[in-house]
């Protein structure tokens, strides 16, 4: 991973961490920057900001360059940052919010493409049904990926319909999608984050 030092002397600004706090209860101003964060975390081998360092982006106003990093795709939701940070900050959920943010506000990183084609599809499945469709989230997310076409390329497409076939005889692949009782509560919680702090502002105001 490669580290540019910018010689440019930034003040704190607190807008997007307000934003952050009011949209998801999350509080990045609690942070002494100690990086037990980033210490702890499997992956910052990939990640092109540390998760100490997309705090204190943050913390100085920085969202586009928080919300266009490779990190918060990267991210997989372990929780280990979460449980060491001394100050309760849930650095996890911030990575979610952000995830959702970047989607709002299309400023998602094109090499977190995979990524996000599979977020969107898992997404998708549990915002119409409220749990996933194990042979339909496939489908979805080879499609809207391209993935299919480089497994084509690299010959390995026939393997995965080979694989797929093996687990729907073993029962892993449903052909019958099944959604849960009470869609309206989830619905309810689930639409909330995905709104853009503009959206949210305009429907106040509305
Ligand atoms: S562990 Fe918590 S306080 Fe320490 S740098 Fe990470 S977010 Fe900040
Ligand atoms: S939740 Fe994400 S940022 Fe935190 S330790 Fe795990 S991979 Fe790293």
């Amino acid at each position: 991973m490669e580290h540019v030092v910018e010689e440019t002397f930034l003040e704190p600004n607190y807008d997007a961490t307000q934003r952050v706090s009011a949209l998801s209860g999350i509080q990045p101003e609690l942070c002494y920057q100690c990086r037990k964060c980033t210490s702890g975390c499997p992956l910052t081998f990939a990640m092109d900001y540390y998760p100490d360092q997309i705090v204190r982006y943050l913390l100085l106003g920085l969202e586009e360059k928080v919300l266009s990093s490779a990190t918060i795709w990267v991210c997989s939701s372990c929780e280990t940052c979460t449980t060491r940070c001394p100050n309760d900050i849930d650095i996890a959920g911030l990575m979610d919010y952000l995830k959702q943010q970047a989607h709002a506000r299309g400023l998602v990183d094109p090499r977190a493409n995979l990524t996000y084609a599979f977020h969107e599809a898992f997404l998708s499945d549990i915002g119409r049904r409220g749990r996933i469709f194990e042979t339909g989230l496939l489908q979805r997310y080879m499609l809207s990926s391209g993935a299919w076409k480089a497994k084509l390329k690299e010959g390995t497409f026939w393997d995965e319909i080979r694989l797929g076939l093996a687990l729907w005889r073993r029962g892993r692949l449903p052909l019958r999608a099944h959604g849960i009782r009470r869609m309206s509560d989830l619905q309810r919680h689930f639409q909330k984050p995905m709104q853009s702090p503009e959206a949210k502002n305009s429907s106040v105001s509305s």
